[in-house]
């Protein structure tokens, strides 16, 4: 799984930006351009809006296994995920100073506590819980995500951002339709040659895509795409064809990563970084931006454990997905304690079972450091996947 020419040198750069848990960059980037920068927690946040305003979105997904947990587990239960932990390690370390406030959207009450957490810490800074709606009618959870997102934009130009403008913000959903679609294109090179992309290095492509301005992020994606696919040395290996569930808040350290990798399996699809690609296809640039941002959210976006769906949509949906990119199996691999994620996970292994489809189950937690364990289970699925599931129609058609 070695990286050569190009691509080395473009994922080394992107994995030093996922290292950078202190936000160097970001210092760098206001040192040079001025202007907000506003931290935003999983797994949706209106960039386009904070892009409108002239503000430096700021992807947080904790600290992973680079950050020490000292002061954080104060302020948690024993029984909670990690990443609040380190997020409130990282702030009190003054790591995060150069944010001028944080976006926490309302995916679970961990998150929810979080923002009460900041607001007692840090006073000064922007805290907007963001309290994004389950009633997706549009003259009510509509109606209700508008009022926010417009009370968002006052509390920013507030902080010295620029006004809302209508003709900017439909400028920065046309940057971030772009941005979607180039990580949706490299998410399907990945699905049809999985060879050709390790998921780890599209997984620190897509994390240095939470620190930089989307053009440049763009700017990286397009360069990576262009040195992996023509790059012949990446031969394809007998894999099996996996799916990644559950992934979508706090993140698996980069060593299990590749070690679901090393054990066997091509990941062909994940919840990894989900904000890339919360929203299916392009948001509307004709007539109100607001309203068309509104009703993305409310009828373009995945299903996710952090949003009601009517019963059985999440169900067909993971079918779906597993159909549409030919895995042969499922990885659940879900944060420990992560009660969005653990509570949908019967039912979606149910939903597995009848479809035929194996699938297997383990936990983590960001800084996880032992993957013998995880190893020894993710190779015994693999191999069970490649010895007796050779006449599947999946397997049979490679
Ligand atoms: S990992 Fe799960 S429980 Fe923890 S903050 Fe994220 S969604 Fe909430």
């Amino acid at each position: 799984m070695s990286t050569n020419g190009g691509a080395a040198a473009i994922v080394e750069r992107a994995e030093t930006l996922y290292h950078d848990v202190g936000l160097a960059s970001v210092r760098r980037h206001k040192a040079a351009h001025g202007g907000l920068a506003i931290g935003y927690l999983p797994i949706w946040a209106p960039r386009e809006l904070l892009h409108a305003q002239g503000v430096l979105p700021v992807g947080l997904m904790g600290g992973g296994d680079d950050v020490e947990i000292i002061r954080g587990d104060a302020y948690y239960q024993s029984y909670i995920c990690h990443l609040p932990r380190s997020v409130v390690e990282l702030g009190l370390g003054g790591q995060l100073d150069v944010l001028d406030g944080v976006l926490f959207p309302a995916i679970c009450d961990v998150i929810r506590n979080l923002s009460g957490v900041w607001q007692m810490r840090f006073p000064d800074k922007l805290v907007r819980y963001l309290d994004v709606p389950q009633n997706f009618d549009p003259e009510i959870g509509g109606a209700f995500l508008r009022s926010e997102l417009e009370s968002l934009a006052a509390d920013l130009a507030e902080r010295g951002a620029r006004p809302l403008d209508p003709d900017a913000l439909r400028a920065s959903i046309a940057a971030y339709n772009r941005n979607r679609r180039l990580v949706v294109d490299l998410y399907d090179l990945r699905r049809r040659e999985p060879w050709k992309i390790p998921t780890w290095e599209l997984y620190v492509v897509l994390r240095a895509g939470m620190l930089l301005p989307v053009e440049q992020f763009d700017e990286l994606l397009v360069a990576y795409r262009a040195a992996v696919a023509g790059d012949e040395s990446r031969q394809p290996l007998d894999q099996a064809r996996v799916v990644v569930i559950g992934s979508f808040c706090e993140q698996p350290p980069l060593g299990l990563i590749k070690t679901l990798e090393r054990s066997g399996c091509y990941i062909v699809d994940d919840d990894f970084v989900q904000v890339h690609r919360f929203l299916r296809g392009d948001v509307d640039t004709d007539g109100d931006p607001l309203d068309a941002i509104v009703r993305a959210f409310l009828s373009s976006a995945i299903e996710s454990p952090t949003r009601f769906s009517a019963p059985g949509a999440k169900s067909a949906a993971l079918a779906e997905r597993v159909r549409a990119c030919g895995a042969e199996g499922v990885l659940f691999c879900a944060p420990s304690f992560c009660d969005p994620a653990l509570l949908d996970q019967p039912l979606a292994t149910r939903a597995m079972d009848a479809a035929g489809v194996p699938w297997t189950a383990f936990k983590y937690s960001e800084n996880t450091g032992q993957f013998q364990v995880i190893r020894e289970q993710a190779g015994t699925f693999a191999d069970s996947i490649k010895l007796w599931s050779g006449d599947t129609p999946m397997r049979a058609s490679r």
